[in-house]
């Protein structure tokens, strides 16, 4: 199937309230444009160089997204256009956010990244974690960030019990959380779903998935 079809195929399976990331990463911009000229606006990058590079050859008109492990030496370099950073799991690279976006009279949208895999490799923030952050003294006076939500990696598994109880996980943390209202903390998003767990993901109250393989093949 087509790249358009693909995605075509995705769309149709999902509730309105679901917001579709395409994930783009190591694709050439001609299997981008296919997805742009086939409507979608929402594009994730994993690499800081490749997703600059990307957004000078694209249209203005696209949201984009960093959703890999950003080190806070490069933030500088998305801050100017980047619409949504997910994975931030450090007090540090917030402040690094704030204050590059800062510098260009902006405020940039963030995702804490929750670690709910089973894998230690994986980035996250645990609980207390999280709590350690949002409550400090640091937090409250960075003004040029807002975190809108939450993002999470289930374990690589074929068992769903297992990826339907790390998805629940990081649904109720979410809620917990939500109730909470800061000027810079205003949860709406729960980034959870990847091309192998999106119908699970969306069952658990995703409100954002994000899609490379499904829609752009095999890397
Ligand atoms: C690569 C990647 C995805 C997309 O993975 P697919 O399995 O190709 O859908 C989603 N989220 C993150 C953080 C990724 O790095």
């Amino acid at each position: 199937m087509s790249i358009s079809e693909n995605l075509t195929k995705i769309k149709s399976q999902l509730p309105e309230n679901v917001t579709l990331v395409a994930v783009s990463k190591t694709k050439p911009v001609v299997d981008l444009m296919e997805a742009y000229n086939a409507e979608q606006r929402i594009f994730g990058e994993n690499y800081v160089q490749e997703l600059v590079e990307k957004y000078e050859l694209m249209p203005k008109d696209i949201e984009w997204h960093f959703i890999g492990h950003l080190q806070s030496n490069k933030v500088k370099y998305i801050a100017p256009f980047v619409s949504l950073i997910h994975g931030v799991d450090s007090l540090k690279l917030l402040k690094e956010i704030n204050k590059q976006a800062k510098k260009h009279n902006r405020v940039i949208d963030c995702l804490l990244q929750i670690h709910i895999a089973e894998e230690e490799t994986k980035f996250g923030l645990n609980e207390e974690e999280l709590e350690s952050i949002i409550f400090s003294e640091e937090f409250k006076k960075l003004e040029n960030i807002k975190v809108i939500g939450l993002m999470g990696m289930a374990t690589n598994t074929d068992d769903n019990v297992q990826i339907f109880k790390e998805f629940t996980q990081i649904r109720s943390i979410y809620c917990k959380y939500k109730v909470y209202r800061m000027a810079n903390w205003k949860l709406n998003t729960l980034s959870i779903g990847m091309s192998s767990d999106y119908r699970i993901a969306i069952q658990c109250g995703s409100t954002m998935i994000r899609i490379g393989s499904s829609i752009f093949g095999s890397r």
